[in-house]
């Protein structure tokens, strides 16, 4: 028996906490205290004795559900990776691996290995058992598919599975196209996290129609009631800038330009990708990196009049109030 187990074992603490147990051996740094804790709450290694935060943003290496009772405990407690939405059982299934191996490495006789090709065979025509769970696997793989082509990360794709598996259940994806509700559910997940991605490129991912895109990703916000922020321009100037490969100062300059614009009234009322590909066409221009208009409409894809427009605009009322 290891020392850590050993710890483990005295302490009949219901669920034994390896990353408290690791820092255990570990002392403050200010007082040279050994009585660490870590407060998952905040996520942060904390000193009882000076309460000096040792280490802050720790991983939760725990399981990714929560039980508030012992009864809940016992019937969520299991084993294996985390569960997850985008997967249409959540990941949970088991698999028959394609090693002709059993238990002990050895490989297997050749009517065993028979027996385990049929057997596999059928463990997966079984794990997809009706329509609506065929619908659901072609969906979330179509949806990791656009995920990985446009790099979206994860809990983006994770908020996707959810949405569609409420279409699902609420009976409104019929007579829609599978595609297309995926595509539309990925766009809502990316306005709802917060993602600067335009509908335009998710529907050239998945090869549809943009306005397709859009009808169905209003009929989900509608048959579903979702709640949709608003798009801020402030969250396109850090894409936009990236793609210009602007200097850290011009993307500075664009930020400064929108919070005046705000406080002069000039972005409500503007589609805020003008607004933000005009703030940045201007602080290219003022941090001497000078892109041009049309270098910044492609990349903002709108077109090279709307920067004109939000250029005079800008420039008008705001030259005279930034100080650079
Ligand atoms: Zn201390």
């Amino acid at each position: 028996m290891s020392d850590g187990e050993k710890e483990r074992d005295k302490n009949s603490d219901p669920e034994p906490n390896s990353q408290l147990e690791r820092v255990r051996v570990q002392r403050c740094p200010e007082c040279g205290s050994k009585r660490l804790v870590s407060d998952h709450r905040c996520a942060e290694i904390v000193c009882m004795n000076c309460g000096f935060v040792i280490a802050a943003k720790i991983a939760d290496r725990g399981p990714e559900w929560r039980a508030f009772t012992s009864k809940q405990r016992a019937k969520r407690t299991r084993v294996g990776a985390p569960s997850t939405y985008t997967i249409h059982d959540k990941g949970l299934s088991t698999i028959i691996d394609w090693h002709d191996r059993d238990g002990r490495g050895k490989s297997l006789s050749y009517g065993q290995k028979a027996q385990m090709y049929r057997l596999r065979k059928w463990h997966r025509r079984i794990r997809v058992s009706d329509a609506t769970e065929r619908n659901l696997t072609f969906a979330l793989s179509e949806m990791s598919r656009i995920g990985n082509h446009l790099n979206l990360p994860k809990n983006i794709l994770e908020t996707a599975s959810v949405i569609y598996r409420k279409a699902l259940k609420e009976r409104v994806i019929r007579g829609r196209s599978i595609q297309g509700v995926t595509a539309a559910a990925i766009y809502l997940a990316c306005r709802q996290c917060k993602l600067p991605r335009t509908l335009e490129e998710i529907a050239q991912a998945s090869n549809m129609n943009k306005k397709e895109v859009g009808r169905n990703y209003r009929f989900l916000i509608k048959k579903l009631d979702c709640s949709v922020p608003p798009v801020k321009p402030s969250q396109w100037i850090a894409r936009f800038s990236n793609y210009l490969e602007m200097q850290g100062k011009g993307e500075e300059i664009a930020h400064k330009i929108l919070v005046a614009a705000k406080e002069l009234r000039l972005t409500s009322g503007r589609a805020p990708l003008g607004v933000a590909a005009g703030a940045c066409y201007i602080a290219s221009v003022l941090s001497g990196e000078g892109r041009t208009q049309r270098e910044v409409a492609e990349i903002a894809q709108v077109t090279e009049v709307t920067i004109r427009n939000r250029y005079k605009e800008l420039v008008e009322r705001l030259m005279f109030q930034i100080s650079l």
